[in-house]
């Protein structure tokens, strides 16, 4: 950092006038966040607020990276999208919104989804990594990339009315794995889309993550390293726990094993995908209009199954599938075609039913969505 070198100018001044004031800030925490560089992956819940309080506050360059495009379903808690951008990439909609709050912010928005062949490069370009995924392969993903760098990377997460945050910094504390060394397995924690999620909560969370990546650059304070931040909104009270480094950990530990993205991009769900046997909406209309005897089952929980289903679909919600399977036993192999919303959680159900001993399970590619755009628009989007 070449912070001595310059000094703030007029108007700089003044917009930050009141990180000036603070003791222990000043023109020299100012000028740090000014030369820092913060990446937040996942433009949602978390990475709107977040992104937004860092831009104002003065962050000198802001990488945001999202695959994503903008949903209606998105809106109830994704602060920079209205109904008029839908459809349009998120990143892409989030950088004008972030530009008019604060034009002196360098924006470099990266439209895709961060996979194992692009996180270390794209990590290795920043100071610190704000986590607003909403996945376990991409957690993961991230946290092997910042071990094997040594970065910062902040972490939140939300579910229904609770969230969490910490830093994790494995160079002088633990890391995600010192905290859960493995994934969970398909089926085992359902994500917001099928759990829901309180619209306020991720302001909160993703706020606590903008504080920690401010205090990390600035040198402020005392990071949320080695403890784990609770909240509850439905009681309203905050817990604090202590995490320990794990000796053991396979990312950080002393024989730590994790030495590439190897093995997080096992993980990554698109992988999985395209590993598993699937097949199209207009395969599935045509075998199914040859009369060939297949069950089609619907992973979806009931209030999206009550919005829009396919006719004749077996709904078995995904959490409950493993404790369900004798109701498809006599499908053991005989044709099963597994669809969800969009084909994620259909995919891990798929997964699960192989692991089971289903010979003939098939993922609906695209889910019920792709059903109601090209084979039939009576069932409603959503
Ligand atoms: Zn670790």
């Amino acid at each position: 950092m070449s912070s001595e070198r310059r000094t703030l100018g007029a108007a700089e001044r003044a917009r930050y006038h009141r990180h000036l004031l603070l003791p222990g800030f000043g023109e020299e925490g100012q000028l740090r966040l000014l030369e820092a560089r913060v990446l937040v992956v996942g433009a949602g819940g978390l990475g709107c607020p977040a992104s937004q309080y860092l831009v104002a506050a003065g962050v000198g360059t802001l990488g945001l990276a999202d695959g994503d495009r903008v949903e209606l379903s998105n809106l109830q808690r994704q602060i920079l999208y209205g109904p008029a951008d839908v459809g349009r990439p998120k990143v892409e909609v989030a950088c004008e919104r972030l530009r008019a709050i604060n034009p002196d912010v360098v924006l470099e928005p990266f439209a895709e989804r961060v996979t194992a062949a692009n996180a270390l490069e794209l990590v290795s370009r920043y100071d610190v990594v704000v986590d607003g995924s909403d996945n376990f392969p991409t957690r993961y993903l991230l946290n092997d990339a910042c071990v094997l760098l040594g970065k910062p990377l902040v972490y939140g997460a939300i579910f229904r009315f609770d969230g969490q945050a910490s830093v994790f910094d494995s160079r002088r504390g633990p890391c995600y794995r010192c905290l859960h060394a493995q994934p969970p397995g398909p089926g085992e924690a359902p994500s917001c889309s099928e759990a829901g999620v309180l619209g306020v909560l991720p302001g909160l969370v993703g706020l606590v993550q903008a504080t920690e990546a401010l205090k990390l650059v600035a040198g402020l304070g005392e990071p949320l390293v080695g403890r784990l931040v609770h909240y509850d909104a439905l009681g309203l009270r905050v817990a604090e726990f202590v995490l320990p480094k794990d000796p053991d950990c396979p990312a950080c530990g002393e024989r730590a094993t994790i030495r590439d993205l190897r093995e997080a991009e096992a993980l990554c769900t698109g992988e999985m995908e395209t590993m598993l046997p699937e097949t199209t909406v207009e395969e599935l209309e045509k075998r199914r209009r040859g009369g060939e005897e297949l069950l089609l089952v619907d992973v979806r929980e009931p209030q999206e199954y009550a919005i829009a289903s396919i006719e004749g679909a077996l709904l078995v919600p995904l959490g409950a599938l493993a404790s369900r399977l004798d109701e498809l036993a006599a499908w053991k192999d005989r044709p099963i075609v597994v669809h969800c919303h969009h084909g994620g959680r259909s995919a891990r159900a798929v997964e699960l039913l192989a692991q089971r001993g289903f010979t003939r399970v098939e993922n609906l590619k695209g889910g019920i969505d792709a059903w109601s755009l090209a084979i039939d628009p009576s069932v409603p989007r959503y």
